[in-house]
């Protein structure tokens, strides 16, 4: 018998039933801080203390900019009124409706992770979706080492000035249908390194973002929702799209 088998025995720790089932376990995901109302007063002691000026104030809110936050809880911690907290994780944003694959995708679909600079965070989540409790096997996506073979471009990392070559070499060798994913602050928006003087404020200033994942990491079950998000297996946000130089040079070849 299989040593994950019997460790799951022995452990009671399962293959988790989402997206089936919702899944509540514990350490599952560090949540996203949320927008809310605020005095201009306390708006200005919360922003002061982002690193990232993720918290805007604007209309007597207190905005945060997921695509910016690290998650370093220093708007949730050691102040005397922190920021609501929610603790879910299907954070997934589509980029225009036309941004799902068609049917005949939705249930085998292989995904080239490119890594363009991250620190090592994200593509720690990445890997974790194979492991035996996120299993991603099972509702049929697949990791290939060749861009030929691949569906999904998923990006981590902010896109450092020598990683663009390569990330572009990568998406044209992808045959069509295909769609790019962003993965973790970084990505979105450059994060805590970009934009720098060796590296730019994210994927969408090198292509066409269809998938948005925030989070500093996002964990696994957040970015198995933004690939659920993608097959129309699951809802999530629409954002106003699309962005980057791919759309302006005619989009991901749809
Ligand atoms: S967790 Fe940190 S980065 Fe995110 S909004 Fe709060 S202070 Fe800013």
């Amino acid at each position: 018998m299989s040593r994950w088998v019997i460790k799951g025995l022995r452990t009671g720790i399962v293959t988790t039933r989402y997206p089936a089932r919702e899944e509540n376990a514990p350490g599952i995901s560090p949540g996203l801080p949320q927008s809310s109302a605020r005095s201009d007063a306390d708006s200005e002691v919360l922003a002061l203390r982002c690193p990232t000026d993720a918290l805007r104030q604007a209309d007597g809110q207190l905005k945060v900019d997921r695509a910016r936050c690290i998650h370093c809880y220093r708007c949730a911690r050691g102040v005397a009124k922190p920021i609501p907290w929610e603790t879910g994780f299907e954070w997934a944003s589509l980029r225009g409706k036309s941004s799902v694959f068609p049917n005949a995708f939705q249930r085998s679909l292989h995904i080239r992770v490119v890594d363009a600079g991250d620190c090592g965070a994200c593509l720690n989540e990445v890997k974790l979706l194979n492991n035996p409790f996120y299993n991603m096997h099972r509702v049929g996506f697949f990791i290939t080492p060749t861009p030929r073979k691949a569906d999904i471009l998923l990006v981590v990392g902010p896109v450092t000035d020598h990683m663009k070559t390569p990330l572009l070499k990568a998406y044209e060798a992808m045959p069509t249908p295909k769609r790019v994913m962003a993965a973790g602050a970084c990505a979105l928006s450059g994060g805590l390194f970009g934009p720098g003087f060796v590296t730019g404020p994210g994927v969408a200033d090198v292509l066409s973002v269809d998938v948005e994942i925030p989070g500093c990491p996002p964990p696994p079950l957040a970015i198995l929702h933004g690939l659920l998000a993608i097959t129309g297996r699951r809802q999530a946000d629409t954002i106003p799209g699309p962005a980057g130089i791919a759309a302006k040079e005619g989009g991901n070849e749809r």
